[in-house]
């Protein structure tokens, strides 16, 4: 399962927004975005200058991507599928990715962030309809219960972190009992409820190529 081990907060700087990859870091003031907002690497704050239409559209394919944790190849693959699907190509992309159980853990409020989300997936603490699952692309159909695994160790650290994110609110879309700790993905969201900060149709654009 390849996934990207360099540092998230350089990702944020290279984007120029936070991507919100380090849970209750990215609210503090230890934020390396609001320390050093420039981009990485020697000549990071020397770039400057108009950024051309292929620019901006991959800026953006890349913060779609990492916000998500995605890398290249499975990212084109969802994007294939959403061009296969009716409607709106962007919109269902983005619907796609909002579906992956990594996701949508962290959206219960189960982890802190979407990279903690993936790693409790890939150690087996998570069920699905009642069978446990541990691939975080695994994509979650409405209805679908979320359960965590029964035994001790998952319940005492789901609920910690749970207790932890208790403030962040729950998506409209799902449900959650956090004292049995179960979950249901009631239904697919709109593509206004997500929240997401992106125009995911100039992927479209570069895609389309
Ligand atoms: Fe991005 Fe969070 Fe790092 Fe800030 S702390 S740069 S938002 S990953």
């Amino acid at each position: 399962m390849a996934r990207y081990r360099g540092s998230v907060c350089r990702l944020c700087r290279r984007q120029g927004s936070k991507l919100f990859l380090k849970g209750d870091r990215c609210l503090s003031s230890k934020c390396a975005l609001s320390k050093r907002n420039y981009a990485p690497g020697l000549k990071g704050q020397d770039r400057r200058g108009k950024v051309s239409e292929y620019g901006i559209q991959l800026r953006e394919k890349q913060k779609i991507k990492r916000t998500y944790g995605v890398l290249e190849q499975p990212f084109r693959n969802y994007f294939y599928k959403a061009e296969r699907q009716s409607g709106m190509t962007g919109t269902n992309l983005i619907l796609l990715l909002e579906r992956r159980l990594d996701n949508v853990l962290y959206r219960l409020g189960w982890a802190a962030s979407r990279p903690q989300a993936r790693q409790l997936v890939g150690h087996g603490h998570f069920l699905v309809n009642g069978k446990k699952v541990d691939i975080p692309s695994f994509l979650v159909k409405p209805e679908d219960e979320i359960g965590v695994y029964p035994r001790d160790r998952s319940k005492k650290l789901i609920k910690k972190l749970a207790a932890g994110n208790a403030q962040k609110g729950i998506s409209p879309w799902l449900e959650v009992n956090q004292e049995n700790l179960t979950g249901r993905f009631v239904r697919i969201p709109e593509r206004e409820e997500i929240g997401l900060d992106a125009n995911e149709s100039l992927v479209v654009e570069l895609y389309s190529k």
